[in-house]
């Protein structure tokens, strides 16, 4: 007997006392639905980890690419089950090691089922023993070149040769929803994706000046949610028409104050699509002293606009080291094509630095908006992102609908 199967470990969720259960089942529904397209895959819990059966038509190529993305994996291995047994054991280390390139090994037994009548230390001795027969390489047990591990569970054996690293982080959607407010920068899909992360489930909204600008922005923004809904399969983007409050706040407010003036406009439609959506918290990719907006004098005065707490992964990141995560996560390339965005079109030259919400509040109170926001809203359009199938070969994808989950 061999079957082939996936096996994942995760870290942190295995910390959550009662509620491991409800993060374990999470991971598990989120790996389904990260592997669904390519056809029906097993997925089981065993002893503190996740078996996965994968179906036939899914190579291991495009299995790792998915998993990769699977936030609260720690890590993964392809590995053989195979029945309890020392020969199985032996035979099958050594069809797997062979195809490795390595000039130290060692095995690594571990039993959750202490019935098996080896140890371990004496698996890893007699497995070790004979894949050293066969190779002729030397044995290090502290810094080998590959790993061979034995994993005995309750009915079979898992064996593979060293692991695959996982995103890390918690399951998408253990850790409530907020809303994301995504411009098409470098900075707001970086902070969408460390939220995400963290097991935040996001629903994205984006602020646009059309006619003023051209589409580009919208189009980018698309982008950017179709290569973050990578991460929790199911995404909601608001596009929010912001032009004529802008003209509003253009036409009466000082030009020192509109940033941030924009700025709590956009906090407060943000806050309503929150309620709508049920969402608890609003995400920016704000950073303390990157631009002027960005002050801690006006960081308060736009959180003085929403009761809901405003997430700021970003806060205390370097712009290099931003942009540094923005390219792992691959939507630099995105980001930095050309475009108009709705602030950078109405900004004056020297925005206040020191703002305070009463004065700002006094502002307001001379702008005609009660009307212009519920306008917005109204015309605010809705687009529904759903994973893509980008893991299978072109031809293949071209059978399928572009966006099946
Ligand atoms: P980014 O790279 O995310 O655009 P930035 O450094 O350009 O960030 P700002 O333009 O000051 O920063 O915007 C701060 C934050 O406000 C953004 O990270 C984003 O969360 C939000 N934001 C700005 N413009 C928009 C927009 N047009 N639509 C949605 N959110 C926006
Ligand atoms: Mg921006």
């Amino acid at each position: 007997m061999q079957e082939r199967v996936i096996v994942i470990h995760y870290a942190e969720i295995g910390l959550k006392g009662a509620n491991r259960i409800f993060f374990e089942k999470k991971l598990m529904q989120n790996i389904r639905r990260a592997l669904q397209s390519g056809g029906a895959n097993e997925v089981v819990r065993r002893h503190g980890r996740l078996l996965v059966y994968p179906s036939a038509d899914l190579t291991d190529t495009e299995i790792r690419h998915r998993l990769k993305r699977v936030f609260g994996i720690a890590y993964f291995s392809f590995a053989l089950a195979v029945e309890r047994d020392l020969t199985a054991f032996c035979e099958t280390s050594w069809q797997l090691l062979r195809q490795c390139s390595f000039d130290s090994f060692r095995v690594s037994t571990k039993r959750s089922q202490k019935d098996f009548p080896l140890t371990s230390v004496e698996v890893n001795c007699e497995v070790g023993q004979y894949l050293g027969d066969r190779c002729n390489k030397r044995v290090d047990l502290k810094h080998a070149d590959a790993t061979v591990v034995i994993e005995i569970i309750e009915k079979e054996a898992l064996v593979y040769v060293d692991r695959e690293e996982g995103a890390r982080g918690l399951p998408v959607g253990v850790s409530e929803k907020a809303v994301s407010l995504l411009s098409s920068g470098i900075d707001s899909p970086v902070s969408s994706y460390l939220m995400m992360k963290r097991g935040v489930k996001l629903v994205f909204v984006h602020f646009h000046s059309q006619p003023y600008t051209n589409p580009a922005s919208q189009e980018l923004t698309e982008k950017l949610v179709e290569h973050l809904t990578a991460y929790q399969y199911y995404s909601r983007v608001y596009f929010v028409p912001f032009i004529e409050i802008q003209k509003e706040i253009m036409a009466k407010a000082p030009a020192e104050l509109r940033v941030i003036l924009y700025r709590r406009y956009m906090i407060r439609l943000a806050t309503e699509i929150a309620e709508k959506e049920e969402a608890r918290a609003l995400v920016t990719g704000e950073n303390v002293g990157q631009v002027a907006s960005q002050t801690l004098s006006n960081i308060r005065t736009i959180e003085a606009a929403t009761e809901l707490p405003i997430l700021r992964p970003l806060a205390g990141f370097d712009k290099e080291e931003i942009i540094a995560r923005a390219r792992a996560i691959g939507t630099f390339e995105i980001s930095t094509q050309p475009y108009e965005d709705c602030c950078s079109l109405f900004v004056p030259d020297s925005p206040a630095t020191k703002s305070r919400p009463e004065i700002l509040a006094k502002v307001e109170e001379g702008l005609e908006v009660a009307d212009l926001l519920t306008k917005t809203l109204q015309e605010t359009e809705v687009k529904v992102f759903k994973l893509k199938d980008d893991a299978r070969p072109a031809a293949e994808r071209q059978r399928t609908t572009s966006n099946s989950i």
